[in-house]
């Protein structure tokens, strides 16, 4: 049995949000993050990705394009800022 997973395999994790870990991979995925620096960042830009896509659906019907494409453009900053 590994306790370690791959940086890939945690980036597969993070991506796929029906994924359900078992008890057991779940703390080593929650290991992993916590020794891994690029891991735990890699997570949280895609947890802000995935809640501003939301927003942005949610919000796309009632706004007019050009807030739209300034979320947009806040996302793109923030993620090429690394934040
Ligand atoms: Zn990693």
């Amino acid at each position: 049995m590994k306790w370690m997973l791959s940086c890939k395999e945690i980036t597969e994790i993070c991506c796929d949000e029906d994924r359900k870990l078992g008890f057991i991979e779940n703390i080593k995925f929650w290991f992993h993050l916590g020794i891994c620096k690029a891991c735990s960042a890699y997570k949280k830009q895609v947890e802000f990705m995935s809640r501003a896509m939301k927003k942005i659906m949610n919000e796309r019907a009632v706004v007019d394009e050009k807030v739209v494409s300034k979320l947009e453009k806040d996302i793109i900053e923030k993620v090429s800022n690394g934040a």
